[in-house]
């Protein structure tokens, strides 16, 4: 199960934008983005007229990265949506907003996507009763996923019951059993991340 272990914040740098990665760190002036507002490196700093095909690249570098998935993934999600019935790019959002660490971070559980996904690979939640540890397992409508009880009682998941996110449509949550159902599939609009799929689309169909 490959991931992104480099420094993280080098990544918002480059794509020239806050892609809250790190959690709370994000929202304090700690961020390094707040700080060094332009891509890493020595020429980082100077202005570079980019191409259409620069543009691509950097909308599909940017899913990638807010979802934290590698390359050869992300292809595969992109062959996915392909055979999908529907919109090619609406389709492969979908496909990511269905990620079982994508549906923790939405529930509440983890402040970043990143905490999301250690949080079901340490086996802290239940889908349809059953342990899931796997980050990119696709959940389904109508799935219940669920705290598993040791955890419940720990202050971590207290606090993230304490303290809920805004919810979008297509979850429900009840915080008194720890648990969020899926009851719809997620439209575009639903979908909160900064991505033009257009370009993405373009950028795999030469
Ligand atoms: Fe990006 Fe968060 Fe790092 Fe800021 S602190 S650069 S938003 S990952």
């Amino acid at each position: 199960m490959a991931r992104y272990t480099e420094a993280t914040c080098r990544l918002c740098r480059r794509e020239g934008m806050k892609l809250f990665l790190k959690g709370d760190r994000c929202y304090t002036d700690k961020c390094a983005f707040a700080r060094r507002s332009y891509a890493p490196g020595q020429h980082g700093a100077s202005k570079k007229k980019i191409s259409n095909y620069g543009q691509q690249l950097r909308e599909k570098q940017k899913a990638k990265r807010i979802y934290g998935i590698l390359e050869g993934q992300f292809r595969k999600y992109y062959e996915r949506a392909e055979r999908t019935r529907g919109i090619t790019g609406e389709n492969l959002l979908m496909l990511l907003e269905l990620r079982l660490d994508n549906v923790v971070y939405r529930l509440g559980y983890g402040a970043s996507r990143n905490e999301a996904r250690q949080l079901v690979t340490h086996g802290h939640f239940l889908v349809n009763g059953h342990r899931v540890d796997i980050p990119s397992y696709k959940v389904s409508v109508n799935d219940v996923i669920t705290v598993c009880d040791n955890s419940k009682s720990t202050e971590k998941f207290k606090t993230f019951a304490e303290n809920p996110k805004p919810l979008p449509k297509w979850l429900t949550v009840n915080a008194e059993s720890f648990s969020g159902t899926v009851v719809a599939l997620p439209a575009r609009e639903d979908i909160d991340v900064p991505v033009n799929e257009t370009l993405i689309v373009e950028l795999y169909s030469k």
